[in-house]
């Protein structure tokens, strides 16, 4: 077996950004860049309509799917020198607020991203979400200030903000040459070489000398970068100390090993749309963003012992992969993608699935490209690709060499914070809706199904009422579903705030073989984690849910504990206060007793049921509500009305900020107030303010508040 491209030549990244930056554009202009794309289709001109299912199915494969190939040859490399060929798999991560853990879910496979900012607008509340996902995951970054040709389109600003709201170790690399119409190109404060884009989509690179009127300007912010990159290299620190010249070479390897280890964020500019500065941003890719070969080996469990496991990205090492995402193929059906961490994987091959404890035979293997599918027969370590017709998988499973097992960590995603009831309209469609919400909440794992216990009816999950608006609409188009929905509701939760401790016993002796349990329980809010601290052999540790087994000298039989767990459980599930799930809770099993006889796991569970609720009651429980996180952009006229009618939604005004001729307003507003929010938010303001909102967290919902919730639940 060998590989078919260097490891080192590999460029596994994401683009990133909010909603309208750019992404689609921007990916677009790549993947005609690396030349797979041969037409450049304009958002604006409806060529890629803004709905990007209808998009999807007219070009087969596209911008949105889960990881497409290209390949860039550096912008000054002959193209008959392919040494320097560099293999990128980018990586979808969707815009939209809804799917902030699909963003989440992707950061976890690619090793770099390329973050898109407005140059209008700046830092945006999703850039620093999704900023903040990054540094959790620790990826590497580089920076494009996009629309530098818009109106009001401003680099220092822009600039400005990701240095204040993300990092000030955000380093700028160009600076633009004109602005708004006359935005022409760009100025590499590197090399010192002003760049324009010429032919009919800026495909010509074009290297020239800095116009005299920014030589000035260019030299300054050339030794403003300088300094930040000499700063992490002592050798480099001296030498410029001592005014010697620091070679361009020099720079740029101590800026790829910084940005690596997240310190610098290199800062470039252009208009994707107006074709400018995009390929100076690839180049960067290569010369900035790590390979697969750059970062950290992946950790994991061993199955069987239960210990910390350990892959690298050598093809020598056991077979180790991850299901980052399963999409569904016009063409042939149902991908799972994965990404290679150790090892090599080939197509007729058996894979164990380590998550699940199956086997499963791999059948085809394909990587998507702009506009074929390439048939792959072995998949190396770091590398990505996606497998056709597996169908035990799941987001989030690991796959692996059986003789070697490992459990990557799962892929964590949100709770839904949101439902909405959903009926079929014919006995017919009933049938077909049970297949395309199975194929959906595959696909979307925070998209969530239940059936009301009351009633008996279907209810959807997710993280937001446009999410759901897809889902449905994607039913009706993809599977020809017809349904009614129901009004968008809260998803509410409880927990306990105090401990509790009660006793349970189910025991029905009359004759014959009987029923036999009896435990007690102790409930607590469960505590976070202490970094480093290792979870006791007793403790099972969940999400939302704990469960501490302290029986001693065996009063209750291990055989019925779990039976105990389950009944907990159930009982979380069916809630206390208004019939909503619980979390966040730790539940310790302290005592109990059995009988040689009549002890069965349905009394166990009845009794631990019972114990349960009984001292949740006790324990201080509380209903939970999500609280968003909310931004609106207003001109200044409506600012009073715009956050007096915030303030009568029991909103939390954070700040309110100049942005351009705009007022932005910062607030918490619990879920519940904001459905409807845009149609009041539009009068108030003559259509002229905006709004975005994202999930931030759950609590505690006021008393009189959750008095009229529990009211309507009864
Ligand atoms: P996404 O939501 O981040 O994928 O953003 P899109 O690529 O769909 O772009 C949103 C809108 O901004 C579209 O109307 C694009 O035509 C426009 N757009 C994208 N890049 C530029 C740019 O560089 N300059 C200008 N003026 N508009 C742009």
């Amino acid at each position: 077996m060998s590989r078919d491209y260097p490891l080192e030549k590999v460029r596994n990244f994401g683009i990133i950004a909010h909603i309208d930056a750019g992404k689609t554009t921007t990916s677009e202009r790549i993947l005609f860049y690396t030349g797979m794309k041969h037409k450049i289709g304009e958002v604006h001109e409806g060529e890629t309509t803004t709905d990007w299912m209808e998009q999807e199915r007219e070009r087969g494969i596209t911008i949105t799917a889960a990881a497409i190939t290209c390949f860039w040859n550096p912008t000054y490399m002959p193209a008959t020198d392919t040494s320097k060929k560099v293999r990128f798999n980018i990586i979808d991560t969707p815009g939209h607020i809804d799917f902030t853990a699909e963003v989440k879910r992707s950061l976890r496979v690619l090793d770099g991203a390329v973050v898109v900012f407005d140059g209008v607008a700046g830092v945006e509340p999703q850039s620093e979400t999704n900023w903040r996902y990054a540094d959790e995951g620790k990826v590497p970054r580089v920076c494009f200030i996009n629309k530098l040709d818009r109106m009001g389109a401003s680099f220092e600003n822009s600039y400005k903000s990701i240095l204040e709201r993300l990092n000030k170790n955000a380093v700028r690399m160009q600076i633009p040459i004109g602005l708004e119409e006359n935005f022409k190109g760009v100025i590499d404060l590197l090399k010192l070489k002003a760049y324009s884009f010429e032919g009919d989509k800026g495909e010509k690179v074009v290297e020239g000398e800095i116009p005299d009127e920014y030589r000035e300007e260019a030299k300054k912010f050339r030794n403003e970068m300088v300094e930040k990159i000499v700063e992490h290299d002592d050798a480099l620190m001296h030498a410029y100390l001592d005014g010697k010249e620091i070679t361009i070479d020099d720079l740029k390897r101590v800026l790829r090993k910084t940005v690596i280890e997240n310190k610098i964020f290199p800062v470039f500019t252009g208009s994707a749309l107006k074709n400018k500065g995009v390929q100076l941003v690839l180049d960067a890719v290569v010369d900035y963003l790590p390979s697969p070969l750059d970062i950290p080996p992946v950790v994991g469990k061993d199955p069987n012992t239960g210990e910390e496991a350990v892959r690298h990205a050598s093809d020598e090492e056991p077979f180790s992969a991850l299901i980052f995402k399963l999409q569904s193929d016009p063409f042939v059906g149902q991908l799972s993608f994965f990404r290679v961490y150790s090892g090599a994987v080939s197509a007729g091959s058996y894979i164990y699935n380590s998550t699940t404890g199956k086997k499963e035979r791999l059948g085809r293997i394909v990587r998507l490209q702009a506009d074929k599918r390439e048939e792959v027969q072995t998949v190396y370590s770091g590398e990505i690709a996606a497998a056709v017709g597996l169908k035990d998988v799941k987001t989030s499973h690991t796959l692996c060499d059986d003789n070697h097992p490992i459990v990557l960590e799962p892929i964590k995603f949100m709770e839904p914070v949101i439902a909405m009831r959903i009926e079929p309209k014919t006995k017919a469609d009933q049938e077909r809706m049970g297949m395309a919400l199975k194929r959906l909440t595959d696909e979307d794992p925070t998209f969530k199904i239940k059936s009301d216990p009351e009633t008996l009816e279907t209810v959807m999950m997710g993280m937001g009422e446009l999410q759901l608006d897809i889902m449905v609409d994607r039913m009706k188009r993809e599977f020809n579903v017809e349904a009614d929905v129901g009004k968008p509701q809260v998803a509410y939760r409880e927990t306990i705030q105090g401990e509790a401790e009660a006793e349970g016993k189910y025991i029905r002796q009359t004759g014959g073989h009987g029923q036999y349990g009896h435990a007690r329980l102790t409930l607590r809010p469960m505590q976070p984690l202490e970094e480093g601290k290792k979870i006791p052999k007793n403790v099972k540790r969940y999400d939302n849910f704990e469960f501490i087994d302290s029986i001693k000298g065996g009063v209750i039989p291990q055989e019925f504990i779990p039976a105990v767990e389950k009944g907990v459980r159930e009982a979380m599930d069916r809630g206390i206060v208004a019939g909503f799930p619980m979390v966040n809770v730790s539940c310790e099993l302290t005592f109990g007793s059995y009988h040689d006889v009549d002890s069965s796991e349905v009394a166990y569970k009845i009794a631990a049921s019972q114990a349960f609720q009984d001292a949740a009651k006790r324990a201080k429980p509380v209903l939970l509500e999500p609280i968003m996180k909310v931004e609106v952009v207003t001109p200044e006229k409506f600012l009073g009305d715009v956050t007096g009618h915030l303030s009568s939604k029991r909103a939390m005004i954070l700040g309110v900020e100049d942005r351009g001729m705009n007022k932005v307003i910062n607030a918490e507003v619990p879920l519940a107030e904001m459905f409807g929010y845009i149609t009041t938010l539009r009068s108030m303001t003559e259509g002229r303010a905006s709004y975005t909102m994202e999930f931030g967290r759950y609590e505690p919902v006021p008393n009189n508040v959750a008095q009229t919730i529990i009211e309507a639940r009864k």
